[in-house]
């Protein structure tokens, strides 16, 4: 007696298809598991604050107090601090993963859009697989969680150079009254 055909064929019936450009499949040559590399400098002090194993959980701290919001994975709390206000941002153009260099605004959230639906939907076989208890790959389920988290950094980093645009441009037409 057991569930596990039928486990198999739900999961099947779940995974949904997303149609990605492949050449935007390559992420770059870089581990985004290799967190403590992309820390943001810290906004209050300019210093490179740390990455520490507190009380089971990983967390971006720095010397002069300020502290990231926590995160299970190395990576995820690098990208918890990195978005936040406490650190430095640096322009979506420059970072690690997913091909941005050179990308014009319109393009680099076209393919933002599509990378972020594909990670989520393999972030979502995965968990499935987890719960089913069927194999999968414990460090893919990771790297696809980190990729994911730096997918939305990116489009923050993206939106808040929109932003920036948008009020230099408003600053010009009022400078004209
Ligand atoms: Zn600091």
């Amino acid at each position: 007696m057991s569930a596990r055909p039928d486990t198999v064929r739900a999961s099947a019936v779940h995974d949904r298809y997303v149609d990605i450009d492949a050449a935007w499949l390559d992420f770059g040559p870089d581990d985004p598991l290799e967190a403590d590399r992309w820390v943001n400098d810290c906004m209050a002090c300019g210093k490179a604050p740390t990455l520490a194993f507190v009380d089971l959980r990983w967390q971006v701290r720095c010397e002069c107090g300020q502290c990231g919001t926590p995160g299970q994975l190395a990576a995820i709390a690098a990208v918890n601090w990195n978005k936040s206000p406490l650190s430095l941002h640096p322009a979506y153009d420059t970072l690690p993963f997913f091909g941005l260099q050179g990308l014009s605004i319109p393009r680099a959230r076209e393919k933002l859009i599509g990378v972020r639906e594909y990670l989520e939907e393999q972030k979502r076989r995965c968990e499935r697989r987890l719960r089913a208890r069927e194999p999968f790959g414990h460090r893919y389920f990771q790297r696809i969680r980190a990729y994911l988290a730096w997918a939305i950094y990116a489009q923050g980093l993206l939106r808040e150079t929109e932003h920036a645009i948008l009020a230099s441009a408003q600053a010009d037409v009022t400078g004209r009254c």
